[in-house]
C-alpha cells in the first residue's frame, strides 16, 4: 500500500508520485535551491549547465526528473543504457549510484555503477541485462566499450557531474571520445562547482541552448561556513591540530593535505598522540578506501585524512569540521574542500593552518572569495616565521600561460608525482585558471599580531590524479 504522502514542495515541481514518495523516505520536505530551478527544466527534456557544489542537493536534481523521463520510455536492451552519469571518482560515482537507487526505490528501472580498481567481469555481467541509469567513470566506462560490454545507442541523456573535477584529473580526451560515441540526439546535463574557460569551452561542444543555472554564488564558499585561519609554523602544524581536536572539542574532523605522502606522514603523527585517524588517497585500494569511509561514517574514526582527489564528492552528513592541513595549490579547491561541511544547511567550520610559506596561496584563495580570511593564534602556537598579511587583489586573476605539453614526459598531478598511476597521452594536469598570486605588498589591515593568546580577528569590510578509475 501507497504511504500517504505529507504536503510538500515537491509536489508543485512536477514529480510523480512514485518520486514523491522516495523523497519522503529520504526524509527531504522542501527542494534546494538547484533543484528548485533544474527539475521543471530538465523535465521539459532541456539541456543544462549548473553551477552547484556538492551538497548543494543536485544529485536529485539531476537524478529525479531523469528517473521520471525514462519512467515512460521504452525498455532496456541488453548491453544497452538508456542515461548515463559520469563522474570523475569512484566515490562520487557510488554515491551518486546510491542516490540513482534510492530516489529509484519505487520504480522499475534499472541503475547501475562501473568504475576501475575492481575486477570488471561482474561489471560486464551487470551490463548483460541492460541498465536504464548506469553511473560511470570515463576510464571503465571506454575499457568496458572496448570489451563490447556497453552499447550506446539507446542513450537519452547524458550528465557530467563535477565537470570542472573531470577536467581537472585529466579526462577531457576520454569525454571526447565518450561523446563521440552516443547518439547525436539526446538530453545533456552538465553540472560543475566551477566555470573555467575549459569548462565553458567544454559545453560548448555538446550542449545546446542550455538553460544556465547557477545554486550558489559563483566561486564563492558556503555562507553557512564559518571559515577562518591559524597562523602556525610548518612543523608545528599537527601538535596544533591535535591540541584544538582536543580542547576546541570537534568530533568528526575531515583533515585536507596535500600529498598522500603527507597524508601518511600526519596519520603516523596523529596516532602517536592517541587520535583515531584514516587516510583515504591514491595509493589506497577501493576496498581500503570505502572501508576507511565507511568507518569515518560510523564514528569508528575520528579523524579522515584525505588528498583533494580522493575526497571528491565525499558525502558526509552534518560534518562540523573540515580542516585544511596544506592549502590546496589550486585556490578553487579551497572551495571544493568547504564544501564537505555546512551541508544541506547545516552550520560549519572550515579551520586553515596556514605557514608563512604558503602565503602566496592564502593570498590566491582570498582573491577567489573576494575576502580576507580571520586570522587566530593559539596559545602555546606563536609561529618563530611570522605568516604576512595578505591583501584583496583585483579580481581578474591573470590567466597565466599554459605550457606547452612535451611530446613524450607527460606532467603529473601533485598525487601522480607521488606514487599514483602514470597519466595516459594527452591528460590535462593542474587546474590553470586562478592559480594564486604572490601579493605584491602586504598590508596591515586585518590583523594585529599579538602574543600568547587565541585572538580572533575579523576581515576588514573593504575589503587533479584519481586515473585509477
Ligand atoms: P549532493 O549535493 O547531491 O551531494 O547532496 C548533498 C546532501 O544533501 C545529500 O546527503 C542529500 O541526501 C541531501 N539532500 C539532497 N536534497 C535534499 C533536500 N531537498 N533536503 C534535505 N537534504 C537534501
Amino acid at each position: 500500500m501507497d504511504k500517504k504522502l505529507p504536503p510538500s514542495a515537491f509536489t508543485s515541481l512536477g514529480l510523480t508520485a512514485s518520486l514523491l514518495r522516495a523523497i519522503t523516505e529520504k526524509g527531504y520536505t522542501s527542494p534546494t535551491p538547484i533543484q528548485l530551478k533544474a527539475i521543471p527544466v530538465v523535465l521539459a527534456g532541456k539541456d543544462i549547465m549548473a553551477a552547484a557544489q556538492t551538497g548543494t542537493g543536485k544529485t536529485a536534481a539531476f537524478t529525479l526528473p531523469l528517473l521520471q523521463r525514462l519512467g515512460g520510455g521504452a525498455k532496456v536492451k541488453g548491453n544497452h543504457i538508456r542515461a548515463l552519469i559520469l563522474t570523475p571518482t569512484r566515490e562520487l560515482a557510488v554515491q551518486v549510484g546510491a542516490s540513482v537507487a534510492d530516489y529509484g526505490a519505487h520504480l522499475s528501472l534499472k541503475s547501475g555503477v562501473v568504475y576501475g580498481g575492481v575486477k570488471i567481469n561482474p561489471q560486464m555481467m551487470k551490463l548483460r541485462g541492460g541498465i536504464d541509469v548506469l553511473v560511470a567513470t570515463p576510464g571503465r566506462l571506454l575499457d568496458l566499450y572496448g570489451r563490447n560490454a556497453v552499447q550506446f545507442a539507446q542513450v537519452e541523456t547524458l550528465i557530467l557531474d563535477e565537470a570542472d573535477r573531470m577536467l581537472d584529473l585529466g579526462f577531457s580526451i576520454d569525454i571526447d571520445k565518450i561523446l563521440a560515441l552516443l547518439p547525436k540526439k539526446r538530453q545533456n546535463l552538465l553540472f560543475s562547482a566551477t566555470f573555467s574557460d575549459d569548462i565553458r569551452k567544454l559545453t560548448s561542444k555538446f550542449l545546446k541552448n542550455p538553460v544556465q543555472i547557477e545554486a550558489s554564488p559563483r566561486n564563492s564558499a558556503a555562507q553557512n561556513v564559518k571559515q577562518y585561519i591559524y597562523e602556525v609554523d610548518k612543523g608545528k602544524k599537527s601538535k596544533l591540530f591535535s591540541h584544538l581536536l582536543r580542547n576546541r572539542g570537534w568530533g568528526q574532523v575531515l583533515v585536507f593535505v596535500r600529498t598522500k605522502n603527507g597524508a601518511d606522514r600526519l596519520i603516523g603523527e596523529l596516532q602517536r598522540d592517541k587520535i583515531s585517524a584514516v587516510a583515504i588517497h591514491g595509493d589506497k585500494s577501493q576496498n581500503q578506501r570505502t572501508r576507511a569511509l565507511e568507518d569515518f561514517k560510523a564514528y569508528k574514526v575520528q579523524v579522515l585524512v584525505a588528498t583533494d582527489i580522493a575526497a571528491r564528492g565525499l558525502d558526509i552528513h552534518e560534518l562540523p569540521q573540515v580542516v585544511n592541513f596544506d592549502l590546496p595549490k589550486v585556490a578553487e579547491d579551497y572551495i571544493h574542500r568547504i564544501g564537505r561541511t555546512g551541508r544541506a544547511n547545516a552550520q560549519g567550520e572550515g579551520i586553515s593552518m596556514v605557514s608563512a610559506d604558503e602565503v602566496p596561496l592564502l593570498s590566491g584563495i582570498e582573491t577567489l572569495l573576494r575576502k580576507l580570511l580571520p586570522r587566530e593564534i593559539e596559545t602555546g602556537f606563536v609561529p618563530r616565521h611570522a605568516v604576512p598579511l595578505t591583501k584583496l587583489l583585483p579580481a581578474k586573476v591573470k590567466k597565466p600561460k599554459k605550457k606547452k605539453q612535451k611530446p613524450q614526459g607527460l606532467q603529473m598531478t601533485g598525487e601522480q608525482k607521488c606514487g599514483g598511476k602514470p597519466p595516459r597521452r594527452g591528460d590535462k594536469v593542474g587546474v590553470a585558471e586562478n592559480r594564486p598570486q604572490t601579493p605584491k605588498k602586504c598590508g596591515n589591515q586585518h590583523r594585529k599580531r599579538g602574543t600568547a593568546v587565541t585572538r580572533k580577528r575579523s576581515a576588514p569590510k573593504s575589503n587533479r590524479g584519481d586515473r585509477n578509475n
